[in-house]
């Protein structure tokens, strides 16, 4: 007999609130911080931040260098951080994970090292309207320098990806094919293995922009099978500062470094300079050792809660979300109707009134949302929208933050009416 699906165990969101030492505070009316920008940037939990002190405080030294115990517990705490980043995305190898400082850094290393070496004059490369600036402008550059192609698959008005412009972008072999797991600006999930698939099988090498999907799903770099992933530690509970990029070993043992220096060589002589072996060849310089190990703890964190279940209470939370919103009179949602296909993002307009004053009037009621472009104005563009404002969700927040948010538009309503 067929088991049947369970759903996992419900999130203890007040358990996990009181985590967050910055979620306890409180404006001047007494209204609790409700915090709904989680897709700019995550709050940290009280072990990401003792982690980081900790690493200040008792061990810190430059590492792989030093001989003293300083040193080598540095150096440890830094390999395992990089060990629990690969568990956590199911990386073959450890040694795969580059650290750096952000998603923008990892998709920039990829543009310019892999970029310059395979990328020639006529070559095509295609992206998505979906994406954010940094997985645009830096292919944008790669194509002005070395003569090639960069088209845009374009996004339906319900905010999904076109799939038949892209299947035709694709039957053009494009060399590169650049996407995100989870829109930003629409909280859209791509199905990121299928395309991956596809592109490869039509000789492409493929990225995939991770910012908003490792915080909020589980991801499995091997079975989405793409050649390169990339995150930012600061919207996963992490410190600003720390990220990852991920790739196929054979890509990254073939490509030339980013940024040369110290810490990535094997030897240096006056005639000439060898690389270091992975994961040093992209790490030139000293790391940000204290923002890695913060990185490897709140992967953990993030661990013990269970990625499923924390997908399950974002997707629940979403679901909520929607219908309390849709119920406000001259509301306007965007972005995916399916659940199955949306993360915990909500787009939204009030009638006319400029998603900035949204914002403005919200944060008066201690309710924190981002109003803007957000970093997609072709997206944007092709929606014909100017701005929007956006709530975004993380584990620690609940059906009375989303309470608060319906409460704070009504105002919003009231004082534009
Ligand atoms: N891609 C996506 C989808 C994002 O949401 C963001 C951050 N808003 C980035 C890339 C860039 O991340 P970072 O600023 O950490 O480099």
């Amino acid at each position: 007999m067929a088991t049947p699906l369970l759903s996992p165990a419900p999130l203890q969101v007040d358990a996990i609130r009181a985590d967050f030492p910055i979620l306890n505070q409180a404006n001047e009316r007494g209204q609790r911080l409700v915090y709904l920008d989680s897709a700019a940037s995550s709050q940290k939990p009280a072990v990401v931040i003792d982690a980081q002190a900790n690493y200040y405080r008792h061990d810190n030294a430059n590492i792989h260098r030093g001989v003293y115990a300083l040193s080598e517990r540095a150096t440890t705490e830094y390999e395992t951080a990089r060990k629990r980043v690969a568990a956590f995305i199911n990386a073959p190898d450890p040694d795969t994970c580059i650290f750096v400082r952000n998603t923008t850094e990892a998709i920039n290393l990829v543009a310019y090292s892999w970029g310059r070496q395979h990328i020639q004059a006529g070559d095509l490369l295609v992206v998505t309207l979906l994406d954010h600036h940094s997985n645009l402008v830096p292919w944008q550059v790669l194509a002005e320098t070395q003569g090639a192609e960069l088209a845009y698959a374009r996004v339906t008005a319900g905010g999904r990806l076109d799939e038949d412009h892209l299947g035709r972008l694709l039957d053009r072999e494009p060399k590169l094919v650049a996407m995100p797991h989870v829109s930003n600006a629409l909280g859209t999930i791509v199905d990121v293995a299928r395309w991956t698939r596809r592109a490869q099988a039509a000789g492409a090498t493929v990225l995939i922009d991770g910012a908003q999907s490792a915080p909020h799903l589980p991801v499995d770099v091997a079975a989405i099978g793409c050649d390169f992933f990339a995150l930012s530690g600061h919207k996963l509970l992490a410190p600003m500062g720390s990220g990852v990029l991920w790739g196929k070993r054979d890509r990254l043992d073939a490509m030339p470094p980013f940024l040369t220096g110290g810490g990535m060589i094997r030897r240096v002589t006056v005639d000439g300079t060898t690389w270091a072996e992975l994961p040093a060849k992209f790490e030139a310089g000293t790391p940000a050792v204290g923002e890695a190990i913060g990185l490897g703890v709140a992967v953990d964190y993030l661990t013990e809660l269970g990625m499923d279940r924390v997908r399950s209470h974002e997707r629940d939370l979403t679901d909520y979300a929607l219908d309390r919103l849709q119920r406000l009179p001259g509301i306007q949602l965007y972005g995916p109707d399916d659940l199955d296909e949306r993360a915990g993002v909500i787009s939204f307009a009030v009638g006319e009134v400029h998603p900035h004053d949204v914002a403005s009037i919200l944060a008066e009621e201690n309710v924190a949302v981002r109003a803007g472009h957000h970093c997609c104005q072709p997206l944007m563009r092709e929606l014909d929208l100017v701005a929007t404002t956006r709530a975004s969700f993380s584990v620690y927040n609940d059906e009375t933050d989303v309470d608060r948010l319906a409460s704070a538009i009504e105002r919003v309503i009231e004082v534009f009416a």
